[in-house]
């Protein structure tokens, strides 16, 4: 890396997630001078792992994956050996039974007996005669290409479980986006054409890359070699106003705390250049001077919905195979089981492996407001009734709460995002919106990075590129085929579940089913 001129004007950086920390790492490889101000006492933002009593595990189960040879190339760079390519194996679970991810119609036909195929292969074909009229929303859209069978059980309570609203007021928008022009029809012909994917989609892939010890390390090294550099990088260290004069953002102010999140101090940094990861909402509600009204309205207007994770530790040899099983039965809340030792063997410990069992919630509704205690008897008893792994089996337990996991698609979100977009351009030049809350975008890691990279290359060499043109692309995301889940497009996030509108929300806290074991398909 190159000796840091002194003279230039000091980036400042908010936020050390993927985004943060590509912007911080480009720019100091560059020899430019950096600041990363990160609110929390980790870095890596979502993508961090978390580490409790020796265990490591993930927010959500991160897979590495990228058609960006740029975002490629950097991920080698940073972890060199420690990074493993690592076998993928995910299902569904429904009604006791496994079924193949990304959904196969055949499989699923197959599994569900051939009574109910002929059910669901009736409710297809009597949804080509009389399509749903209504194909505005996720419910008319999926049911007029799958029927209505079929999308009840794979589809709809998982992605009700994922946004906590009703599917009929979800956008069609984020359905086309994740499923594309897949229909039972056309998947059921591919099936049976030798040589033809039912889904040619990426969610098929079967291997994926992976961090020796999670995606953290990531994360852990960029801000090695982002020091290394001459960059700094403060944690507890939240942005909590920001100055502005007729020409852009002056200075920040800036919070610190200590790892127990006691307030130790508050100081003014001058900025020339501002790289923001943090939500685009708060990024627009610290201005000051004030944004205009209307600008204010658009940004309180966006909304996000969170995530919480109980991890249990259980005897590996308790686990399952599968990396991360989705469960669409509507009697429980869990959307999605991860087993982490199926992600990485060096994230088993003394013969033990941490299960992540992910809830989606709203901040302040009744499972984030729930005691640890009360979460890990929850998911414990929802493990053992979904036949999964026995309660017995269950030595401890953690829980992890990630507030705003996921930019919410509602209806107006993309206006309101252009408002504040034609506002910053205007008022804020020299602020940069970056990364996936950042700019308020369904974006996974690799393209949360790439946003960063283009913006170092506006800021150096003015270079002019439309930062807001990096898209999300369906076929990264693990929502193809049940539109599931870390990538909504609709109304909130598909992360993976999917409950009924009964289920979030209504406080009930166990499921009264049978305990059976999943039938394996
Ligand atoms: C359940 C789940 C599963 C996922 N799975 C995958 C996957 O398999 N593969 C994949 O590529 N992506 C996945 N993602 C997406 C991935 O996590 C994000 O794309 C990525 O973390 C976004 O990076 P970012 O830097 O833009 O934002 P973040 O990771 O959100 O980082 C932003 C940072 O800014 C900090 N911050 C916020 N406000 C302030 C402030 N005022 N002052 C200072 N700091 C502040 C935050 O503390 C945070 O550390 C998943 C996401 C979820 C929720």
């Amino acid at each position: 890396m190159h000796q840091l001129p002194a003279f230039q004007p000091a980036v400042v950086v908010i936020g050390a997630g993927p985004a943060g920390l590509t912007a911080a790492h480009e720019l100091t490889r560059r020899g430019r001078a950096v600041t990363v101000l990160e609110a929390d006492d980790v870095v890596g933002g979502i993508s961090r792992t978390v580490e409790r009593e020796g265990w490591r595990f993930d927010i959500g189960g991160h897979r590495f994956f990228t058609k960006v040879p740029a975002v490629e190339a950097w991920w080698h760079e940073v972890l060199g050996e420690d990074f493993l390519s690592r076998p993928r194996l995910s299902r569904i679970l429904y009604a006791g039974t496994l079924f193949d991810y990304p959904l196969k119609p055949m499989n699923a036909l197959r599994n569900l007996g051939p009574v109910e195929a002929v059910r669901c292969v009736s409710s297809y074909l009597a949804a080509q005669v009389r399509p749903p009229r209504d194909q505005s929303h996720f419910e008319g859209w999926v049911s007029a290409r799958f029927g209505r069978r079929l999308y009840g059980m794979f589809f709809k309570t998982y992605t009700e479980k994922v946004w906590g609203i009703p599917a009929t007021d979800i956008q069609a928008d984020w359905a086309a986006q994740r499923i594309k022009d897949l229909s039972l029809g056309t998947a059921i012909l591919h099936a049976l054409r030798p040589g033809r994917s039912a889904t040619k989609v990426t969610t098929l892939i079967d291997r994926f890359q992976y961090p020796r010890t999670g995606p953290g390390l990531m994360w852990e090294r960029a801000t090695e070699r982002v020091r290394a550099g001459g960059g700094t990088v403060q944690l507890c260290s939240t942005v909590t106003r920001i100055e502005r004069d007729e020409d852009g953002v002056v200075a920040v102010d800036v919070r610190t705390t200590d790892a127990a999140g006691r307030t130790g101090g508050q100081e003014r940094l001058p900025v020339g250049e501002l790289i923001s990861s943090m939500p685009l909402p708060e990024l627009v509600l610290a201005m000051d001077p004030p944004a205009p009204e209307h600008v204010q309205e658009a940004a309180r207007g966006l909304s996000h919905r969170d995530f919480l994770t109980v991890a249990l530790v259980v005897p590996e040899s308790a686990g399952f195979p599968d990396n991360w099983i989705y469960v669409h039965s509507p009697e429980v809340r869990v959307g999605r089981v991860q087993n982490f030792g199926s992600w990485s063997p060096h994230l088993v410990k003394d013969g033990r492996t941490c299960l992540g069992l992910e809830y989606f919630v709203d901040e302040g509704d009744d499972l984030w407001e729930s005691s640890d205690d009360a979460l890990i008897a929850l998911a414990t008893t929802e493990l053992d009734l979904l036949g999964l792994v026995g309660a017995g089996s269950v030595e401890r337990g953690y829980v992890v709460r990630m507030p705003k996991a996921y930019p919410v698609y509602d209806e107006g979100y993309d206006r309101r995002v252009d408002v504040i977009r034609g506002w910053l351009a205007e008022a804020t030049p020299n602020v940069h919106p970056v990364g996936r809350n950042g700019m308020h975008r369904y974006n996974n890691a690799d393209h949360s990075m790439v946003t960063a990279m283009l913006t170092v290359e506006n800021i150096l060499d003015g270079a002019g590129h439309d930062v807001w043109a990096v898209n999300v692309e369906a076929d990264y995301h693990e929502e193809a085929a049940v539109a599931d889940a870390d990538g909504p497009g609709t109304g909130r996030p598909a992360d993976q579940t999917e409950v009924t509108a009964a289920a979030l929300g209504t406080g009930r806290s166990a499921p009264v089913r049978p305990r059976r074991r999943p039938r394996v398909a």
